[in-house]
């Protein structure tokens, strides 16, 4: 069948697909680590699941408002002013059916053929594909890990151009898990102010942050910027409601009402009893995410230190998110088997093969001497699975 050039540009989600593969394998048998997830292992908290249960039973399972119920939107407006200082009025929200939902729908109603969009790398899979399906120009802005995979505003300065259309931010980061201090981020929202140039700022992570750091976007620490960012944000990694599938955008008015317009011909609203269930998850008690937080940042210390000790391998301690992004480029060229494994692919393959262990190869996120680990599995898992990986590494040549 001829598939238009727009879907043939563009490909399926590989951090899903390598999830999908492990998923697969386990189903055969095998006894398969995986360090693929880009979800939290914790169940949603019991408040918000009973919030669910009562909105099924109340009968609350119609069509909504295209963009959400006000009564979510006014849970997000308290969330901004709350936890962001940010305030916001209901006509600047609007409520999708996951994060990944809103950027995409930004994306429609924002950008178009001779645009580009500055994606600083690593990146998070679906950016570039996102802006590539909107006929715009996806300008991946490198970043070193010697510079800590952050951004340095001379380098921004420079990637911006006459076709320059917005900026994407993701602090703390998905694949790098690096976040940037306020004083860190006003030093780029400085570059931006006065240029025009959007930022859409991925804040998925902001609950998720270690030894204290504090959480900083563009708007509140740059209030000149506000009119120019839009806000995204959801429940699905603070809350650990994946599946539930509600995300959100905090922004001007005009762009608020262009993207719940094609929502109005897509999706329409997302899901009645998942609303519900996020108005309960943004106004209850929140001592579930800092529970979760706190388990993972014991993880994260115990995943950083057993990568570094396997020769080879160096790895940053992240400041956020739930993943670390070791560097392989030690280990790039070795042998196993007769095969020369050149790429972050190859090991990947590599140890999935020979260590059972599901890892993404840093290639995905723009940087192919990488691999991807998330740690949103046990601590039994990570020290089993980097037992393995230490094996398999020691076995190569
Ligand atoms: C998980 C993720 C999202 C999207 O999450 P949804 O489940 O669609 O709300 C967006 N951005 C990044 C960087 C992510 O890792």
């Amino acid at each position: 069948m001829k598939l238009t050039d727009r879907i043939n540009a563009i490909k399926p989600s590989p951090t899903l697909a390598i999830t999908m593969k492990a998923n697969a394998l386990r189903a055969e048998g095998r006894d398969i680590i995986g360090f693929g997830a880009g979800e939290p292992d914790f169940d949603t908290p019991d408040n918000v699941k009973q919030a669910a249960i009562r909105a099924i039973e109340a009968g609350f399972t119609k069509y909504t408002p295209v963009g959400g119920i006000d009564e979510l939107k006014d849970a997000i407006i308290g969330k901004l002013e709350r936890d962001n200082g940010l305030s916001y009025n209901r006509t600047q929200i609007a409520v999708s059916c996951g994060a990944k939902h809103t950027l995409y729908n930004l994306a429609q109603v924002l950008f178009e053929e001779g645009d580009e969009v500055i994606i600083p790398s690593p990146y998070w899979v679906s950016y570039p594909d996102i802006v590539i399906l909107t006929g715009a120009k996806p300008v991946i802005l490198e970043t070193k890990s010697s510079e800590g995979f952050k951004i340095q505003p001379a380098h921004l300065e420079a990637a911006i151009g006459e076709r320059t259309r917005a900026v994407i931010i993701n602090s703390p980061s998905n694949p790098s898990g690096v976040a940037y201090s306020p004083a860190e981020m006003e030093k780029l929202a400085n570059v931006l102010v006065g240029k025009g140039v959007l930022v859409i700022s991925d804040d998925i992570y902001e609950k998720i942050l270690y030894d204290g750091m504090p959480f900083a976007n563009v708007p509140s620490v740059c209030p000149a910027m506000k009119d120019l960012t839009v806000v995204v944000n959801g429940l699905s990694k603070s809350h650990a409601m994946t599946g539930w599938r509600i995300g959100y955008a905090a922004g001007p008015a005009d762009i608020i009402a262009a993207v719940t317009k094609l929502q109005s011909q897509n999706t329409s609203n997302p899901n009645s009893i998942a609303q519900k269930a996020s108005v309960e998850a943004l106004n209850g008690d929140q001592a579930v995410v800092i529970t979760m937080v706190r388990e993972f940042e014991k993880r994260r210390n115990v995943i950083v230190e057993r990568l570094n000790a396997i020769p080879g391998i160096t790895c940053m301690a992240p400041q956020g998110a739930f993943y670390v992004f070791p560097s392989i480029a030690g280990l790039l060229g070795r042998k196993q088997g007769g095969k020369v494994l050149t790429t972050s692919a190859d090991w990947a393959a590599y140890l999935l093969e020979e260590a059972n262990v599901a890892v993404i190869p840093g290639g995905e996120f723009g940087h192919d001497d990488h691999l991807r680990l998330s740690y949103a599995t046990s601590m039994a898992n990570i020290e089993k699975g980097l037992d393995r990986i230490h094996a398999a590494v020691m076995k190569s040549k």
